[in-house]
């Protein structure tokens, strides 16, 4: 099938690749030509495993580049919408969605016969059926269900493994005003066999994405909630108590020869510097305001959030309990990324730590294996290392925020530096032995 897709970054590129590498006829769209140019020349313009490869199989085939959107749409059979859906002033921003729909309207009055319109981006439920629709319906002349196909059709891939998760989707959620729409996207979908199809109305395509994403974000408070109170306690470790929560037959299942698997939600189940990224602080966020807004205070998701927000105080408790005067204290924080495996720095903890050290006077250092953000505010004075030995060099203080294997040699580079900084592990992924001062989160 011919396919546009208007917004060019993590999902739509990853998008876009895996469906020109199934056989699909893809034009992706994006307002940044250095994206653009980057992508028509083979390169990738984000850090994702595998996308290199998709792009040197796809680029030039079915796969390219483009500015213009108006001649992607008239050229293409159906459009994903997956341009970004940021929080701003606590609630969801929905101006990027509304332009693309009123610009493939527009686009649409040139075309004739049947188009279908998908949304890709993560919006709050009623977004499809409402701003969506009218922007089309108004910018197109057509009427959504009858001669405008009209989707939701929300991504579920996980960055550092987006490849691999478009490749081999554990579900596929073909929301659609009407039967037609549904069918044009179980035809989209495919090559993909396998995984189960849940075939519903928009709204509900809208609702499982935020419900997906809520109920991880409250697995990652709820373990730092308990990381907290073990603190406290004292003669109690969250690491532990989270290992027998997850022994539990709900969480581990035991097969018939003995052998034991852990489900994938245990790994939300950990104390650590809380969650980031460019999806759970604004998906939930974008929850709690939506649900204010219709009268329905979400107390939990809001509990979710401000645990969330005030995570990285833990943080800077463990290193004041060494360094109760952080003014000049040289503090190395390795991870920017708010994760291993991709560059994104959105919304990543590292931010809120950084601010928090640097108000407190200490001398920053930061290093990322993968992320080198040009510019941010909050790096603005923060030494940014290129090695981790760099980076560690003259530590007094050794700051882990995120889970980068590369950390792993932590202990060798503090060897070969003849140093032993206090070292606080913000993800409990470090073996305490190996650190003469070692402070753990919810240890
Ligand atoms: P992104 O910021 O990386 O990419 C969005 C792109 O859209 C940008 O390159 C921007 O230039 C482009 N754009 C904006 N308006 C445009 C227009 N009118 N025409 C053409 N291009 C336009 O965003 P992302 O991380 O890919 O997220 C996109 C959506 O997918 C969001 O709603 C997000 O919540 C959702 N989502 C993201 C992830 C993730 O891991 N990143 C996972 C699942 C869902």
């Amino acid at each position: 099938m011919r396919v546009s897709i208007i917004g060019t970054g993590y999902v739509g590129l990853v998008t876009g690749a895996c469906l020109a590498d199934v056989g699909h006829d893809v034009t992706c769209v994006d307002v940044e030509p250095a994206k653009v140019d980057a992508i028509n020349a083979g390169r990738a313009p984000i850090h994702e495993p595998g996308l290199p490869e998709l792009l040197a199989r796809t680029v030039g085939r079915s796969l390219r580049a483009a500015t213009d959107l108006a001649a992607a749409v008239r050229d293409s059979d159906i459009t994903f919408i997956a341009v970004g859906t940021p929080a701003a002033e606590g609630r969801i921003d929905l101006r990027y969605v509304g332009r693309a729909a009123e610009q493939i309207g527009a686009a649409l009055r040139a075309k004739p016969g049947r188009h279908t319109v998908v949304v890709k981006s993560t919006v709050i439920p009623g977004t499809t059926d409402g701003l969506v629709r009218e922007r089309l319906e108004a910018g197109s002349g057509r009427r959504a269900g009858v001669d405008l196909g009209l989707g939701m059709n929300p991504e579920f891939l996980t960055e550092g493994q987006a490849v691999a998760d478009f490749m081999g989707p554990d579900r596929i959620v073909l929301g659609g005003i009407d039967a037609a729409t549904r069918d044009v996207l179980a035809e989209i979908y495919a090559p993909f066999e396998g995984a189960p199809r849940i075939r519903t109305n928009n709204k509900t395509a809208e609702m499982i994405k935020y419900a997906s994403n809520a109920a991880l974000a409250t697995m990652i408070s709820f373990a730092n909630e308990f990381g907290r109170l073990c603190s406290v306690l004292g003669d109690v470790d969250v690491a532990d108590v989270m290992k027998g929560v997850h022994a539990s037959a709900y969480f581990t299942s035991r097969l018939q020869d003995g052998r034991t698997v852990k489900a994938p939600i245990t790994s939300f189940l950990e104390a650590g510097c809380g969650f980031g990224g460019s999806c759970l602080p604004k998906d939930v966020t974008a929850l709690v305001a939506q649900g204010r807004q219709l009268g329905l205070p979400m107390a939990m998701l809001g509990s979710v959030l401000e645990i969330n927000a005030t995570q990285p105080d833990e943080l800077l408790r463990l290193v004041r309990k060494h360094v109760p005067d952080l003014r000049g204290a040289r503090v190395a924080l390795l991870g920017i990324a708010f994760k291993p495996d991709t560059d994104d720095v959105r919304e990543s903890p590292a931010f809120p730590v950084i601010r928090r050290l640097r108000e407190a006077g200490a001398v920053v250092t930061a290093y990322d294996p993968v992320a080198r953000p040009v510019s941010h505010p909050d790096l603005e004075g923060v030494h940014l290392a290129d090695s981790l030995a760099e980076a560690v060099r003259a530590a007094q203080v050794v700051l882990l925020v995120t889970r980068w294997p590369e950390f792993q040699g932590l202990p060798a580079e503090l060897a070969a530096a003849g140093i032993e900084p206090l070292v606080v592990d913000g993800r409990r992924v470090l073996d305490p032995a190996g650190f003469r001062r070692y402070e753990g989160i919810g240890r």
